[in-house]
């Protein structure tokens, strides 16, 4: 027996709706902020996330899915849609467009980490991406409409956290800070960040590591070394958050994974789902356009995580619709009427009504138990005596009643019938 890959999920059945009402309230949600759909490819180049993620960032240097392909080239699966999002803005010229650009993708990315509840090797992300512009007025706008996403799903209780994580410049003022402050715990850090405190000691609040998180606790925040623009940055996004009274609090410590963040950085919580309780983030990315050849652009966004949505709509006892049943199920009592089963369901099926029947050559008796168990609102039981005088048996499963239809209208009345 070949069983699924660790860390993956087959996704079957009823659960495929859950997963279509997520998608469609996105979807339905992107259409009302203006954003449209990208679909870039699941594999890249791997230096688009080394530039682009960040090579001291944990995904890059544990967790991606990287081989060479036949051709002798280094190929990732992707870990994140940011990066090659704005690669496709920049291969398909989208800069001489409508400007600002945006975008929204869906789809799986793959990480090699060790799975757990919400932690998954392949998972499903939602996201949004603002191209172009580096009004802060786009970062709330996009905070906003991850807020919207989650209070159309019916989720309530969460937690968004704001920071900002500055520019290159506060940047290297915070650097500083840091080392200084890392150094004399550099034996207690983990391996990774003994290496980060050098290149990239930001990244050392990031680790999942409990050493490295507890010491990290007393570490200076980034908001101690925030430059002029940046802080009026900030104050702005705030203002535009206040505006439209979407609460918030403020945390210094949260730096989030990729190294392409700049100014604001945002964290969605959901606090009862368990230790991966992130079900969302994102922030500004104002040198990731340039990082990986384009010209200087900024740009924002964020992406969500479809199985810890699904996770904390199961927590919170949140009803999800359930898949349409079946209109009609076709019984049929003999050869004859089989083959006009066959018939008759493509024509209602062209007509919108859905229909199914027995290819599996069972009783009348078992065929209408089977009808049952698809919860069809009706099944209609053609041949026999009421074949031979041209009308075929309907029972309503709603209510019970029972009928006889002409076979020539028959398709007309199931339509009436069902009121479509
Ligand atoms: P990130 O790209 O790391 O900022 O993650 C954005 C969102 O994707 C997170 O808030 C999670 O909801 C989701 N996510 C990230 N990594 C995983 C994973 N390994 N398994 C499931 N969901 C994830």
């Amino acid at each position: 027996m070949i069983t699924k890959p660790r860390g993956t999920a087959d996704i079957i059945l009823g659960d495929v709706f859950k997963w279509r009402h997520i998608e469609g309230i996105f979807r339905q949600l992107c259409q009302e902020y203006n954003y449209h759909e990208v679909r870039t490819p699941i594999f890249e180049y791997t230096e688009l996330f080394e530039r682009g993620v960040g090579d001291t960032t944990d995904i890059v240097e544990k967790e991606m899915y990287t081989f060479l392909d036949r051709g002798g080239r280094s190929i990732t699966l992707r870990p994140e849609g940011t990066a090659s999002v704005v690669r496709a803005y920049l291969d398909n010229k989208l800069s001489s467009g409508l400007q600002p650009v945006k975008l929204w993708y869906y789809g799986p990315m793959f990480r090699y980490d060790r799975p757990q509840a919400g932690r998954f090797r392949q998972f499903h992300q939602l996201g949004a991406e603002v191209i172009g512009s580096e009004d802060p007025a786009t970062d709330a706008e996009l905070i906003a409409m991850l807020m919207s996403f989650y209070a159309r799903l019916g989720l309530s209780n969460l937690r968004l956290d704001i920071n900002s994580v500055g520019c290159p410049i506060c940047r290297a003022e915070l650097k500083i800070k840091l080392q200084d402050f890392f150094r004399p715990h550099m034996d207690r850090l983990c391996h990774h960040c003994q290496g980060r405190i050098d290149r990239n000691p930001l990244r050392i609040l990031d680790c999942k590591v409990e050493a490295c998180k507890t010491i990290g606790k007393d570490a200076p925040t980034t908001l101690d070394c925030l430059c002029r623009d940046c802080e009026d940055h900030f104050i702005k996004v705030k203002d535009h958050l206040n505006q439209i009274n979407i609460p918030y609090n403020i945390n210094g410590r949260m730096v989030r994974g990729l190294d392409y963040y700049t100014k604001t950085a945002f964290e969605i919580a959901a606090p009862e789902i368990g230790a991966q309780s992130a079900i969302g983030g994102g922030g500004r990315y104002d040198g990731l356009v340039e990082s990986i050849g384009g010209n200087s652009t900024p740009g924002v966004g964020y992406a969500l995580g479809v199985e810890r949505i699904l996770l904390a709509m199961e927590n919170q006892k949140i009803a999800i619709p359930e898949e349409p049943a079946l209109d009609v199920f076709i019984a049929s009592a003999d050869e004859q009427g089989s083959s006009m089963a066959f018939s008759l369901l493509e024509t209602i099926r062209n007509k919108g009504i859905s229909g199914d029947k027995d290819y599996l050559g069972r009783s009348l008796k078992s065929q209408m138990k089977h009808a049952g168990k698809t919860g069809c609102s009706l099944v209609v039981i053609l041949g026999g005596q009421e074949l031979s005088r041209g009308v075929a048996a309907v029972k309503d499963m709603r209510d019970g009643r029972q009928i006889e239809l002409s076979v020539d209208k028959i398709s007309e009345e199931i339509i009436k019938i069902l009121g479509k």
